[in-house]
């Protein structure tokens, strides 16, 4: 099985390029975004719990994430592999995760950090705000908030994953195609 973490800021195309792995490489994609949207629009307790937390650009609770990927994983046990998408964002997720894979007899074979300016991050999330309906897209003030959240909670991964040899950074300025061919070049280099 190949485990792969995508992390990077709003807008840098994590789901777009996840989505881009799973057809390629036949893996199963778990955005922790996509399942807490989901939680929201089904109004189960998690959702409620979430959704003023997520529409301010502030991040859910570090079990709260945690609930829903170990449940995802435990879903699918006939998995060939996961791309894990926006998860984790934290020290603290990526500590719990990592002990959460050994006990399964897994582990991450490499993190992918699609890195951007904070300026392609407005950019590409007013882009975006015409196309979803995503209320956490809406306004600058909380797009500044996620970048600012992004740099203090989850840039601290970067360095938790180069101690571990399984950080690889990718420009994330490109085309989608160029991204993906990267992106293609550096798991086909993993999975060696
Ligand atoms: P995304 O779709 O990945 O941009 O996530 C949308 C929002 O969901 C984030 O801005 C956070 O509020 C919340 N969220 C998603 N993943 C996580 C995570 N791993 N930890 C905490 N909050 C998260």
């Amino acid at each position: 099985m190949k485990h792969f973490i995508i992390i990077g800021p709003p807008g840098a195309g994590k789901g777009t390029q996840a989505k881009l792995m799973v057809e390629k490489y036949n893996l199963r994609h778990i955005s922790t975004g996509d399942l807490l949207r989901a939680e929201i629009k089904a109004g189960t307790k998690l959702g409620q719990m979430a959704k003023a937390l997520i529409d301010d650009g502030n991040f859910v609770p570090d079990e709260m994430v945690l609930k829903l990927v170990k449940s995802e994983i435990a879903h699918h046990p006939d998995a060939s592999g996961f791309v894990f998408d926006g998860f984790p964002r934290t020290t603290t997720q990526a500590s719990a995760f990592e002990s959460y894979l050994k006990s399964l007899g897994m582990d991450v074979n490499g993190v992918i950090s699609i890195i951007i300016s904070d300026e392609t991050v407005m950019e590409r999330i007013h882009h975006r705000a015409l196309i979803e309906d995503r209320k956490d897209d809406m306004r600058d003030e909380i797009i500044r908030n996620r970048i600012t959240t992004y740099h203090a909670k989850t840039e601290p991964l970067i360095d938790y994953y180069k101690k571990q040899e399984k950080y690889h950074e990718i420009d994330g300025e490109g085309t989608i195609e160029d991204i993906f061919a990267k992106i293609s070049l550096l798991i086909e280099r993993l999975s060696r």
